[in-house]
């Protein structure tokens, strides 16, 4: 099994419309994936390849993973979603409110800057 061995029949750079000639494909899996927008993806892969933890949404960007229940947080932070997965974390919005309470009060008490 060397390398460099050309297996037969496989064309290097065979597009999606080539793999149907090609009797020897290798299987396919096809993988769901949700965003944090409840996108669905479901890209396919070689069934022998690496399936990887995240994929990029096609429709708006944000990374998706594979548990519908808990998508990958979007990378850039929009204020509603920050706030919304805030208060899904916290429970508590007694929590928050004192935790800003506190940023205030050092933001406040910090009036010189520090070096
Ligand atoms: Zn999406």
């Amino acid at each position: 099994m060397g390398s460099g061995n050309a297996i037969r029949g496989s064309r290097v750079g065979a597009g999606p419309m080539g793999e149907a000639e090609r009797g020897e494909a290798a299987p396919r899996v096809r993988v769901s994936f949700w965003c944090a927008n409840m996108h669905e993806t479901r890209p396919s892969f070689a069934s022998d390849a690496a399936i990887p933890e995240h994929w990029d949404c096609p429709r708006c960007g944000l990374p998706a993973g594979q548990d519908e229940a808990n998508p990958p947080a979007p990378p850039r932070n929009e204020p509603y979603k920050t706030h919304l997965a805030y208060v899904k974390e916290r429970r508590s919005d007694k929590d928050g409110a004192q935790i800003l309470a506190e940023a205030l009060e050092r933001l406040r008490s910090s009036s010189r800057p520090i070096y």
